[in-house]
């Protein structure tokens, strides 16, 4: 089996210590390639370093809704540099998250659009986060035409409708380990539900680690966990649904497989 986490944030401090190790458990459970995602921007810088450093990680660049009241004009210039290294293959995380409102929401809003252009210039998909704001989510990404050149809901977490409406603009949905907690019963019929050649997995390290030991550091070899949970959710073989998410996965990233 041939897995692509294609969420992680190899960059926090977490992975400082062990990082080597962390990668290596990865391999040894089928995890060929991972996607380490920038979230500021010395994340950023971060995640594309790491990607020069190891052939089988990539990066994207972007700032996260949260650090959005942290951005200047001239951040954008250095993301702008940044994108240009071959490793970096998508703009993210991005996006709206009304669930800690970390920055205003209004900051927030804008801080998404000027990405989103930025990500259409350098013809790279989005990776969008979204929490409590899939109607202005919406609206925004129907009004940028994020339709053109399209993306990944990651750690899709909201209803079926909302899903539909994701798909309708070329979207895919990506799913973590809290989809195996007990209380997430609409992620669980979104992710039985979601089109096979829209469907990817992720483990949004650290965070998020699936059942059923929850708690501690989440890691990239645990991505096959919530690959078996969702296989088994939409009852097919594990196998056949790596081989989607594997092609998926490349596709959006317009990686050769
Ligand atoms: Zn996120
Ligand atoms: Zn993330």
């Amino acid at each position: 089996m041939r897995l692509f986490d294609t969420h992680t944030h190899l960059n926090m401090r977490d992975f400082a210590r062990d990082l080597p190790l962390v990668l290596r458990r990865a391999q040894s459970r089928g995890v060929e390639k991972l996607l380490c995602v920038g979230y500021n921007f010395r994340s950023s810088a971060e995640s594309v370093t790491l990607s020069q450093t190891v052939p089988y990680v990539w990066a994207s660049v972007g700032v996260h809704p949260h650090d959005a009241k942290t951005v200047l004009d001239a951040d954008y210039k250095f993301l702008d540099t940044l994108r240009s290294s071959p490793k970096v293959v998508a703009w993210g995380e991005i996006g709206l998250d009304y669930y800690r409102d970390l920055s205003p929401r209004p900051l927030q809003q804008e801080i998404f659009r000027a990405q989103i252009r930025l990500a259409r210039k350098a013809k790279l998909p989005i990776i969008v986060h979204e929490r409590d704001a899939h109607a202005d989510l919406l609206v925004i990404l129907e009004e940028e035409q994020a339709k053109e050149f399209g993306g990944v809901l990651h750690c899709f977490s909201a209803s079926w409708k909302e899903a539909r409406q994701a798909l309708d603009l070329g979207f895919y949905l990506s799913f973590a380990g809290n989809v195996t907690y007990p209380a997430s019963h609409s992620i669980r019929e979104v992710a039985a539900k979601v089109p096979a050649d829209r469907i990817l997995v992720e483990t949004d390290c650290p965070y998020l680690k699936p059942l059923p030991d929850r708690k501690g550091r989440n890691e990239p070899a645990f991505v096959r966990s919530v690959l078996e949970f969702v296989a088994d959710l939409r009852g097919e073989p594990a196998e056949d649904l790596a081989v989607h998410a594997w092609e998926n996965a490349h596709r959006l990233l317009c990686l050769v497989t």
